[in-house]
């Protein structure tokens, strides 16, 4: 027996250091949510680094010129697409890797938005039944993909087979994991997407209007039937204009929306003189574009979904946010 033994470990002793290199598998993505999302997928293998870090505004992020080398590492790259990431794809052009890139967003159909901000309130009654993201406007702009995809779940499902596709095709050794990783959290997704839509189903219709930072969420209004406004636009970072914060007040008093959010990846301040002079509650601080570091309350992107969730639902049900 104690012969045995001896011959069993072994391998066990030697293994960890003669092929920690070869049984890692870099892999670089584009911002925190994407990241968690190929960490999930990935597993134990996975090396996962994000270029933009938790709680970035990842719409007017600049990297360093360091950047360039956690893509030259990585053996494979995840970008959101949809214009929300351009400035990924110049560091992989700078960086002249040969590594695969996977687009998560593939395949996913976007919802249309203007690429400036807006007086939210005005035209933009009729929610997603009929494009609700359409509005009048005396010079049109022009229209540009939501890159937001993610906050629909039902999305964030096909980012995740995008992701296991480009593991599994780029690293096809380890590709039964891949695929038993990302069938166990494929069915975690499936019952996310079933909570959120229950919880949002019990609020009565008419309380299901809400104010964040910037446009984040139309994904998710059309999706689990939520209205979403917001003074900035899905990309711009302009402040609106005194006319649309009283528009938007206007707006949110004579429509008594239950609470206004802020965001992680927004200053607050906009939305906590809104806040003040419409009589609207604050109802907390919503996670739109990153993810919060390991110690906040959206470390991955499940419990970004979830704690979203919670805020928005006591938030419309009129409770203390
Ligand atoms: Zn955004």
């Amino acid at each position: 027996m104690p012969h045995r033994r001896v011959v069993l470990l072994l391998p066990a002793l030697i293994l960890p250091a003669a092929t920690s290199a070869q049984t890692e598998f870099r892999v670089t993505a584009s911002f925190s949510i994407l990241a968690d999302l190929v960490r999930q997928v990935g597993g134990a293998r996975v090396r996962v680094v994000s270029v933009a870090g938790p709680d970035a505004d990842v719409h007017a992020f600049s990297p360093r010129p360091s950047d360039i080398e956690s893509i030259t590492r990585a053996r494979l790259l995840v970008r959101n697409g949809l214009g929300f990431d351009p400035w990924f794809d110049r560091l992989v052009r700078a960086a002249g890797t040969t590594a695969p890139v996977v687009t998560a967003s593939e395949r996913i159909v976007p919802l249309m938005a203007e690429p400036h901000h807006h007086h939210a309130g005005d035209h933009h009654g009729h929610g997603h039944q009929e494009g609700g993201r359409r509005r009048h406007h005396s010079v049109e702009p022009a229209r540009a993909a939501d890159p937001h995809a993610w906050q629909d779940v039902r999305n964030a499902r096909v980012y995740v087979e995008n992701i296991m596709s480009g593991l599994v095709a780029a690293d096809p050794t380890a590709s039964e994991d891949y695929r038993r990783n990302w069938a166990a959290y494929d069915a975690r997704l499936a019952s996310l997407d079933a909570d959120i839509r229950s919880s949002i189903a019990r609020i009565p219709q008419a309380r299901r209007v809400v104010v964040t930072a910037h446009r984040a969420f139309e994904y998710f209004g059309a999706a689990y039937g939520v209205r979403f406004l917001a003074p900035q636009g899905v990309v711009g970072h302009a402040e609106p204009s005194a006319a649309e914060v009283a528009n938007l007040i206007r707006f949110i008093r004579a429509e008594r929306v239950s609470a206004v959010f802020l965001e992680n990846v927004r200053n607050p301040a906009l939305l906590q003189r809104i806040a003040a002079e419409s009589g609207a509650r604050i109802g907390g601080r919503l996670y739109s574009d990153s993810l919060s570091g390991p110690d906040g309350p959206a470390p991955t992107y499940e419990a970004m979904m979830r704690h979203n969730l919670g805020l928005l639902v006591s938030g419309m049900m009129g409770e203390a946010g």
